[in-house]
């Protein structure tokens, strides 16, 4: 699915627990609660007793066997939000297990994307499982979508050693990230879905100037209002720059 869309930045997505509940600001057109959800859950993917705000763990998924198969740059958990309150610790340490045995099997290193808005959790259970820093498979995405949930969660993401990802989507606002780089990429989005609020293209330039003067690659996933409609050129050109050992 992933990979047919330019602006997209996964190959693939790993989803053997499910669920969140809005968090902020940028949870309003959330793209799992009012979309993947309702639309598996109709397909029978989803168990129908289980509520959109449910922590649901599938087991056939929660196995080596069902990540194995997927290459590239796979978000893991995307169908929610892994560090999530209802996520038990056990659940989040028997993931990164299963990516650990599944990463070192591979002859290529995988990328394995963990992606939140819950920073701190985040932080804090990464900072217990590798003290010593991230493994090379795996990298962390903390998404913000103002200034003010910029300085509240890059913090968290700055006290996490390895490949660090700053996501500005959906970007309602100018923000500055410069106090929080270097980073290992910067992506930023507009939002899309029902009534979304659309984004200027100058906060989008400001971000990318503060980017590339630190020379960190820069990625721009979508600036209109609908994800059907590719609309991703910024002072005439596509950003589709990936970091060092993301391939798609
Ligand atoms: S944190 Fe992510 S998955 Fe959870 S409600 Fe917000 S946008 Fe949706």
């Amino acid at each position: 699915m992933a990979k047919k869309n330019a602006g997209d930045i996964l190959t693939s997505d790993w989803n053997p627990v499910i669920g969140c509940e809005r968090y902020s600001a940028g949870c309003r057109s959330c793209w799992y609660l009012d979309g993947i959800f309702p639309w598996q859950q109709r397909l029978g993917n989803i168990p129908p007793g289980v509520q959109p705000n449910q922590h649901h763990v599938f087991p056939s998924r929660l196995t080596e066997e069902s990540l194995k198969g997927k290459n590239g740059i796979v978000g893991i958990v995307q169908h929610g939000d892994l560090f999530w309150d209802a996520v038990p610790d056990q659940i989040i340490f028997r993931i990164l297990e299963i990516a650990e045995k599944v990463a070192g099997a591979k002859r290529k290193v995988p990328k394995y994307m963990l992606w939140t808005k819950r920073a701190e959790r985040m932080a804090r259970i990464l900072n217990t499982r590798y003290p010593h820093g991230l493994p090379n498979w795996l990298a962390v995405a903390v998404s913000v979508e103002n200034q003010a949930a910029a300085s509240d969660r890059l913090p968290y993401l700055a006290g996490i050693r390895g490949t660090r990802i700053i996501m500005l989507e959906p970007l309602l606002e100018s923000v500055s990230i410069s106090r929080f780089l270097p980073v290992e990429w910067v992506v930023v989005g507009s939002e899309t879905g029902e009534s979304p609020r659309p984004i200027d293209r100058a906060w989008v330039a400001s971000i990318r100037d503060e980017t590339k003067a630190r020379e960190i690659p820069f990625f721009i996933k979508q600036l209109g209002t609908s994800h059907k409609v590719q609309d991703r050129s910024l002072d005439g050109r596509t950003w589709d720059e990936f970091p060092v050992g993301f391939e798609k």
